[in-house]
């Protein structure tokens, strides 16, 4: 495995090898989510390039910036075994200029949800997805359907821009006990964790309800917020909407996802179910 540290190193590195590339980006703190994604590029393609990079530009004022989880030498050899052929670790002065050309999410679907919640977010994660995919060039990359709108948001952005790429949602990982794998529940502290898990706990409830033929939104995000309400510490949202993310009232099998959004204690956790 070649570690990289430039968007000119990564060219250079990839110059010697030939065949289709499977991408995966991420942050870092590499859980079985992120190794799931990388197991998936690596049966599906010649190449596999992961990316870690803790992007500040997707971070807003006040959030964890500071505190994000690093693990460099466990990530790098998590890759190592995993197979990948290049890990791009870039430094932040190498991907961003000053003054530089931006790209802003689409005006209703980059600001409802996540996007009302954290405004310029999905700002900051299309600029540096968009930087990535260019540097990479893949012919797929990989994203988690853990974070449903920035999927959608990504997925459009390919279209939109008319990227090469063929962008691959991926199942979310849970623990055991049913908690959705993310680097931030290592912020968790016992009791944290315990009340962490009404998040899927209640998006459980939802789709039992669904399978047993409630389809009405309402009743079915009214039961959710009970769940939540009992266990988080502030509750952000919860929405019913369908794959093209816009909210409806009745649950349509097969073209519908189930969010919800909350902290407990100081930590913001984000959950989802497709149906
Ligand atoms: P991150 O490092 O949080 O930016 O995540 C990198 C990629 O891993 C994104 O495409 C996420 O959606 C995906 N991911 C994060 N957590 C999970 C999970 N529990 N299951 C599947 N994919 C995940």
């Amino acid at each position: 495995m070649q570690v990289v540290r430039s968007a000119q190193e990564l060219k250079n590195a990839k110059k010697n090898l030939s065949g289709t590339v499977g991408f995966v980006p991420t942050m870092g703190a590499l859980h079985d989510g992120h190794i799931s994604l990388i197991k998936r590029a690596r049966q599906e393609n010649d190449i596999v390039i992961v990316s870690i990079f803790v992007n500040p530009t997707q971070f807003l004022e006040g959030e964890d910036l500071d505190k994000y989880p690093r693990r460099d030498e466990a990530d790098k050899k998590i890759c190592e075994l995993a197979g990948v052929d290049i890990l791009f670790m870039p430094t932040i002065d190498s991907m961003y200029n000053q003054d530089e050309l931006k790209i802003s999410a689409p005006k209703v679907r980059g600001y409802i949800l996540e996007g009302a919640k954290r405004p310029g977010h999905f700002d900051g994660v299309l600029q540096v997805v968009l930087k990535l995919l260019n540097i990479t060039t893949p012919t797929r990359a990989y994203f988690g359907k853990k974070d449903a709108q920035q999927l959608a948001l990504i997925t459009q952005m390919a279209k939109d821009y008319f990227l090469d790429t063929e962008i691959v949602p991926c199942e979310i990982v849970r623990d055991s006990d049913g908690l959705a794998l993310s680097s931030r529940n290592v912020y968790l502290s016992e009791d944290e964790r315990k009340r962490a898990l009404s998040l899927s706990r209640s998006l459980k409830l939802a789709s039992d309800m669904v399978a047993k033929g409630e389809l009405n939104c309402k009743k079915i995000k009214g039961q959710m917020r009970q769940e939540l309400l009992k266990n988080v510490d502030k509750l952000d949202y919860v929405a019913i909407v369908n794959r093209e993310f816009k909210e409806i009232d009745k649950v349509e099998i097969g073209n519908s996802i189930i969010l919800a959004a909350a902290f407990v204690g100081t930590t913001r956790l984000i959950d989802n179910i497709w149906l």
